[in-house]
């Protein structure tokens, strides 16, 4: 499940959202866990595939392998 890396632009937090890419597709309704304040930006490039380790790029899923 991918990570969506968000920043709070109210108090400038950074924090992370996991959702399904069909959740993301829906609208995530993105709240700022620090302040609650809704007006958050996502931090577009900085998705994070959970089972990778550092990113360099293109997620690697296999065909198959249910890992997205
Ligand atoms: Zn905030």
């Amino acid at each position: 499940m991918p990570t969506y890396q968000y920043r709070c632009t109210n108090c400038e937090h950074d924090f992370a959202l996991k959702a399904t890419v069909a959740e993301y597709d829906d609208g995530l309704d993105a709240t700022c866990p620090k302040c609650g304040s809704d007006e958050v930006k996502r931090r577009i490039g900085d998705i994070m595939i959970s089972s990778g380790s550092s990113g360099d790029g293109a997620p690697r899923c296999t065909p198959g392998g249910g890992c997205c």
